[in-house]
C-alpha cells in the first residue's frame, strides 16, 4: 500500500473554470518541480525557473489537442498521443531532476486515450510528474481520477476568503504540531461554523495541500505520506459536505482521522 501511495503522488488533476487558469497553475507547479534553487520553490531565479518561465524548459512537455488542416484543435486527445507520451516518459530528464507532462484539455482524452493514460498512471516511470488540466473533471474516468492526488479547484481558490485560508493554515499547523489534544480543541472551537464556511475551509485545505505537495508552499514539516493522507481525508470531507453532512461531523472526522506528525497514533 505505501508503495502504491507513493506512486499516486506523481499525478495531479488541476481543475479550474477556464483552461487558461488551469494551465497557469500547471505551469507554476511545473516550474516548482524543475526548480534547482533553494526553498521555497520555485525560486524564480535559477536557470530551470528562467527556462520554465520562457516556456523553453526541455523537461516540461505540454500535450495538447492536435490541429486539423484548418489549424483548429481537434475534438479529442487521441490514444496515439498518449502512447507517444508513454514512450517519451521512459527517457530520462534532460536537465532537471524530473520530467513534467502537462496535459492541456486532459478531459478531452477519448476513452482509448484515457485507458492508455491509466496504464501510465498505474506504473509511472521514475522522476515523472503529470498535471492533468481540466475544466470538467467528471469527464475523466473514475479510475483515472482515483490515481491522481490533488484536485486543485480554481473556483474554490477564486472565492477563497482570508478567513478560510487562515482556518486552513491553522488546521494544518495543528496537525503538523502533532498534539491530538490540541487538534481536538481546535476542532471543537471551529465546529460551530456554517455549512458554507465549512465548504470554503475544506476547499482552502485542498488548495494548500496541492501547493504543499508540489513544493510551492512550505509543508510545515508534514511529510509526503501525511500530505497524501490529508488529501484523501479532505476529499472524503468534500463528499460529505456535498450531501449536506453536518459541519460538526466533518470536524469530528478531522479530529480523529487527521494523520498527526511524529505521533504514535499516526496511522
Ligand atoms: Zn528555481
Amino acid at each position: 500500500m505505501p508503495r502504491a501511495q507513493e506512486k499516486l503522488s506523481h499525478a495531479c488533476i488541476l481543475s479550474a473554470a477556464s483552461m487558461d487558469e488551469a494551465m497557469e497553475k500547471a505551469n507554476a507547479l511545473a516550474m516548482a518541480a524543475v526548480c534547482s534553487g533553494s526553498e521555497p520553490r520555485p525560486c524564480g531565479q535559477c536557470r530551470d525557473c528562467r527556462k520554465a518561465a520562457a516556456h523553453i524548459h526541455p523537461d516540461i512537455i505540454t500535450i495538447r489537442r492536435q490541429e486539423d488542416a484548418q489549424g483548429r484543435p481537434r475534438r479529442e486527445i487521441t490514444v496515439d498521443q498518449i502512447r507517444a507520451l508513454s514512450a517519451d516518459a521512459l527517457v530520462l530528464p534532460n536537465e532537471a531532476e524530473c520530467k513534467v507532462y502537462i496535459l492541456r484539455d486532459a478531459d478531452r482524452m477519448n476513452l482509448a486515450a484515457q485507458n492508455a493514460a491509466l496504464k501510465l498512471l498505474e506504473e509511472p516511470p521514475r522522476s515523472v510528474r503529470f498535471f492533468l488540466c481540466v475544466t470538467n473533471a467528471e469527464l475523466l474516468l473514475p479510475t483515472v481520477r482515483s490515481r491522481c492526488t490533488g484536485l486543485y479547484d480554481g473556483r474554490g481558490e477564486a472565492e477563497l476568503d482570508g478567513e478560510s485560508a487562515k482556518r486552513a493554515d491553522d488546521y494544518l499547523k495543528t496537525v503538523a504540531a502533532g498534539d491530538r489534544g490540541a487538534l481536538l480543541r481546535w476542532c471543537s472551537d471551529n465546529e460551530g461554523i456554517d455549512g458554507r464556511a465549512a465548504v470554503a475551509f475544506n476547499d482552502a485545505v485542498a488548495a494548500r495541500l496541492t501547493d504543499m505537495l508540489s513544493g510551492v508552499w512550505p509543508s510545515q514539516g508534514l511529510n509526503r505520506q501525511q500530505l497524501l493522507e490529508l488529501g484523501r481525508l479532505n476529499r472524503t470531507c468534500a463528499d460529505y459536505l456535498r450531501v449536506n453532512t453536518g459541519v460538526k461531523h466533518i470536524f469530528g472526522l478531522l479530529a480523529v482521522d487527521s494523520p498527526l506528525n511524529g505521533s504514535k497514533d499516526n496511522k
